[in-house]
């Protein structure tokens, strides 16, 4: 597949998920939210649900945990490469409760958007994304920090970052975690894993 035709089955994949009626999530949505970053990314993270504000914005982390993980993205600087951010469910859950009856609905166009993005590195925020990503992780504590061979590829979990909103302990274990990621990235054991 060429680069355009890869980025304009990008858009309708996009487009499909904007207007996707599969699950009752859709009939509380002001909108889908579907990916924001690079169309070639190195590295997408991956986080669990829209909030309120991406839900009114249409873009994935753009309320209080967004402010965290971009100060992250920040803070990884040129090791990073390009990225993108999306999540596991493309549309809000009423009160913020994840659904995983949803999720196993939604999960088909997550594994097509990560097919046709290819990126190297994928970064799962949280529990959920995690197990998502890797059944065979241990629980996010535990996986956090260390990069490690899932199915999927490499991946390199990290804590949710909204979890870094929760306690002190928990904020600065995320920032040990990004500085880790950071390293990880740079190294030549990020070619090898
Ligand atoms: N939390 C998530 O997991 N995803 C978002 O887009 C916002 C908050």
């Amino acid at each position: 597949m060429t680069e355009a035709a890869r980025r304009r089955a990008f858009e309708r994949l996009s487009q499909e998920i904007r207007s996707c009626t599969l699950c009752p999530l859709c009939r509380g949505r002001t909108q889908a939210v579907v990916y924001r970053g690079s169309p070639q990314p190195r590295v997408v993270f991956v986080g669990e649900a829209p909030g309120s504000e991406e839900d009114r914005q249409g873009i994935p982390f753009v309320g209080r945990s967004g402010k965290i993980l971009d100060a992250a993205i920040a803070a990884l600087g040129e090791p990073l490469g390009e990225f993108g951010v999306l999540n596991l469910l493309k549309c809000r859950p009423p009160s913020n409760r994840f659904d995983p009856a949803a999720a196993r609905t939604c999960r088909p166009y997550l594994d097509r958007q990560l097919a046709l993005l290819r990126p190297r590195v994928l970064v799962p925020l949280g529990a959920r994304a995690l197990a998502a990503l890797d059944p065979k992780a241990p629980r996010v504590l535990r996986a956090a920090g260390v990069a490690r061979r899932a199915v999927t590829g490499a991946i390199f979990p990290l804590v949710h970052p909204a979890a870094a909103l929760r306690s002190r302990a928990l904020r600065e274990r995320w920032e040990r975690d990004v500085r880790a990621l950071a390293r990880w990235l740079a190294s030549p054991g990020f070619e090898m894993l």
